[in-house]
């Protein structure tokens, strides 16, 4: 965990979000600017700024990231797919340094990206 960081923050429930899911290992959210019907977040609780800083010793909670995903998006309405986006760097766009999945879906299919 990092003090400054504003997702560690809403993990420690500091800073509120509208929490969907929380265990040991991970903390989901809705998105506070969402950009489809359904957009949620999905972050390990262990501070990790980024996919390229990912280590061995973060499997645990990147596996149970990508299945805790899958579920609540079913959950939240999106039963016919979903898209996940994980930006990462400069390049990548990414404006929050604590790892988080997006979790993208409809009802309507979404716009192509690629
Ligand atoms: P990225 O780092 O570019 O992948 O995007 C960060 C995402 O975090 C954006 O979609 C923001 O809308 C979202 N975000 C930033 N602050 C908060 C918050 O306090 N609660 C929920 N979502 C947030």
């Amino acid at each position: 965990m990092s003090d400054d960081c504003i997702f560690c923050r809403i993990a420690r429930g500091e800073i509120p979000s509208r929490k969907i899911y929380e265990d040991d290992l991970v903390f989901a959210f809705h998105d506070i600017n969402p950009i489809a019907p359904v957009h949620f977040l999905v972050i390990p609780k262990v501070h990790v700024a980024s996919m390229a800083e990912l280590e061995d010793e973060h499997e645990a909670a990147l596996g149970r990231a990508m299945v805790v995903a899958g579920k609540i998006a079913r959950e939240q309405g999106a039963t016919d797919g979903f898209r996940t986006i994980v930006n990462t760097g400069r390049v990548g766009r990414q404006e929050v340094y604590h790892l988080h999945i997006h979790v993208l879906g409809g009802p309507e299919i979404l716009p192509a990206m690629l």
